[in-house]
């Protein structure tokens, strides 16, 4: 009996840990080409529940490409995006797979949180109200309860008591708090930053980082990070991917990809930052 019990629970735990260890997102031999142009080609990559991966490269590398897919913004030229276990560009109708609709995309999207480089906040709409809306239009949360949640977010990144003014009031730092705030009260599986302080004057980079550091730091949620800032970037980072030329040319901690590279190219692109 207590053989068979424990045959139980170490039965429970294996499942567990397959439920740990399953990737929440999953690139597989993704390539991107816009008309004869290859943007993004094999790549392969595993972002696991609560880890941070920080994606490195230089410019038109194809980072913003590979987030833009993530949130269904681009749709791959081949190869699949898993989301939480399922493909994110096909679903499963009367038995065959087929090219997935409006809905499930929106559906399996809604795992994900994304932010900006440039905020894109209503500007005709609150704080308040740029955070509370897709709580009350899409996930139907009643308005009370919607504002409660926001507060509470905005308390977070240091915005509650800007709730009531509108975005061309605020500073870009505080206009990309509050993008963050309105992507984290959806309470995603997965937050996507692309580049969320390179639009910013350079005295409002800290406090977004910052407020940045402390969601990593608390969140059991994963976070995919595209960034130039690279103290930054091994503060965060479990793992940091380098992107050039549309492929992942290495990956690894933090201390082995910024501190012992092994290829020219990654060499070549951190000396830029010495
Ligand atoms: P990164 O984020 O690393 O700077 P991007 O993903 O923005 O790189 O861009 C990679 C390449 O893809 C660039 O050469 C860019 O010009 C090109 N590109 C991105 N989006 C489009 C598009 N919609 N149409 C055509 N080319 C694009």
């Amino acid at each position: 009996m207590v053989d068979a019990n424990r045959a139980l629970q170490d039965r429970a735990r294996a499942r567990e840990d397959a439920a740990v260890r399953r990737p929440i997102v999953r690139f597989r031999g993704v390539k991107k080409a816009f008309g004869a142009m290859t943007v993004l080609e094999g790549i392969d990559l595993d972002l696991y529940p609560g880890e941070k991966v920080v994606v490195i490269g230089p410019s038109g590398s194809g980072k913003t490409t590979l987030a833009r897919m993530l949130m269904t913004l681009e749709t791959p030229s081949g190869g699949e995006i898993e989301v939480d276990g399922e493909p994110l560009f096909t679903m499963v109708r009367r038995g065959r797979r087929v090219p997935a609709d409006e809905r499930h995309l929106a559906r399996v999207r809604g795992k994900i949180g994304m932010v900006f480089q440039h905020f894109n906040l209503f500007p005709h709409m609150t704080v308040l109200r740029n955070v509370t809306e897709a709580l009350i239009h899409v996930r139907r949360i009643p308005p009370e309860e919607a504002r409660r949640r926001t507060m509470a977010m905005l308390e977070r990144v240091g915005m509650a008591e800007h709730a009531d003014k509108y975005p061309a009031q605020l500073s870009g730092g505080q206009k990309q708090r509050v993008a963050i705030a309105r992507a984290l009260v959806m309470e995603p599986k997965v937050m996507l930053f692309d580049e969320p302080t390179s639009a910013l004057d350079p005295e409002l980079v800290g406090e977004v980082l910052a407020v940045i550091k402390e969601i990593a730091a608390k969140g059991d949620m994963a976070m995919l990070l595209i960034t130039h800032e690279m103290q930054f970037a091994r503060e965060i980072a479990d793992r940091i991917v380098f992107i050039d030329g549309g492929k992942i040319v290495e990956q690894g901690p933090p201390e082995e990809v910024l501190l012992r590279p092994k290829s020219e190219r990654l060499k070549a692109f951190l000396a830029r930052f010495r």
